[in-house]
């Protein structure tokens, strides 16, 4: 390693990406447990087979008939029913999505704010684009309080800001006011995002902030199939925003960054948005029955309306964290010191960690 001529700061780091060892339990990266069903299963294969039969073309560089489809599925999701195909952007993933406004207005001298805790990877995508990293800080209970947000804007100056709602790890909603308020006071100045990827799973009377981006052209909303689409597999993330802003993203996207099989296999699925949501109020009931049950253990929980849960405090996450495992559910050490992310499984699953977990705390008092 010595003998390569690395940036001292990605020598320094490890390769991102939460453990995976081979546990019956896996409840550590915020996935739908459920696989997609069948009949998805047959359609994604046949558009995935005339995809692969013309593969000897480049793809369709701007996807329009899945922007078009992506469009259509968000606009109705969201309720923002003005919203068509050119002001919906995609790539293989979020974080590409992401990394693509990094891209574009990140940069050397320019500095790329958040709000702790918040996800991972936006430290990473401020290294890798030479951008500063300069993080302001949430409450004791995880909300995002507007006036300290502004204040840490106007001190650090940031062109991108990255507010993922709900929020990970905690789940913490921000509400849509104060979204706007700092939509308001980024105009002209900075883009921000505000990162969705778990919107499907909030609850019924949180608006989404898909509904500002006609109205503040320096916002976009990220959005992925990841999480509650139950599609992390196939890698496609989307976003919603100003036409204008998506030029952007379109000059500093690599060529034909979208293959032919991945917008075939997106459009498969997103024929059947039904069916890949089918287990979701499921999923949402059983976040609530969990972080009650959580409570009941006198553990502390944060408000959650995403596909998983925080929960502490712990003397010790890593021993509960190492215990956990061995009894065969992992789970994520993320977030302040003392908690823990677990995410929301099959119901076997959920029991599996409730249990694991009463044994681990009887051990170690
Ligand atoms: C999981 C997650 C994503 C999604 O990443 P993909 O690249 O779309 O799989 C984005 N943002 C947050 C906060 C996440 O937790």
């Amino acid at each position: 390693m010595r003998r390569l001529p690395v940036r001292p700061e990605i020598a320094a780091a490890e390769p991102y990406g939460a453990p995976h060892p081979d546990v019956p339990n896996r409840l550590n990266v915020n996935e739908n447990p459920y696989p997609p069903p069948p009949e998805v299963v047959e359609s994604v294969l046949a558009r995935v087979r005339q995809a692969v039969a013309g593969a000897n073309r480049y793809p369709d560089r701007d996807f329009a008939e899945l922007r078009e489809a992506l469009a259509r599925y968000l606009a109705a999701e969201s309720g923002a029913v003005d919203l068509t195909a050119d002001g919906v952007w995609a790539a293989n993933g979020s974080n590409e999505v992401m990394l693509q406004i990094m891209l574009a207005f990140g940069g050397p001298k320019r500095v790329c704010a958040s709000f702790d805790p918040s996800y991972s990877m936006y430290p990473e995508y401020a290294r890798d684009t030479h951008t500063a990293w300069q993080p302001g800080k949430r409450e004791a209970d995880f909300t995002l309080d507007p006036a300290h947000a502004i204040g840490h804007i106007d001190r650090v100056g940031p062109t991108v800001v990255l507010l993922d709602s709900p929020n990970n790890p905690t789940g913490v909603v921000t509400p849509l006011a104060d979204v706007e308020a700092l939509a308001r006071h980024t105009a002209g100045k900075a883009v921000l995002v505000v990162d969705e990827a778990y919107a499907e799973f909030r609850d019924a009377r949180t608006p989404s902030a898909v509904s500002l981006v006609a109205k503040y052209p320096h916002v976009a909303v990220s959005r992925t199939m990841s999480k509650a689409f139950a599609f992390a597999g196939a890698r496609l993330g989307y976003l919603a925003a100003d036409p204008e802003l998506i030029r952007c993203l379109r000059t500093v996207r690599l060529p034909y960054h979208l293959s032919a099989l991945t917008q075939a296999a997106a459009l498969g699925a997103l024929e059947h948005a039904t069916l890949m949501l089918s287990r979701v109020d499921e999923l949402r009931e059983r976040r609530d029955r969990l972080a009650a049950a959580l409570v009941a253990m006198g553990l502390r929980v944060a408000p959650s309306e995403a596909n998983f849960v925080l929960f502490g405090r712990f003397g010790d996450r890593r021993a509960v964290f190492a215990r956990l495992l061995a009894a065969g559910v992992i789970t994520r050490e993320v977030g302040p010191e003392g908690w823990l992310r677990v995410s929301v499984g099959t119901e076997a699953e959920t029991l599996a960690f409730l249990r694991a977990l009463a044994l681990t705390r009887e051990e170690l008092e």
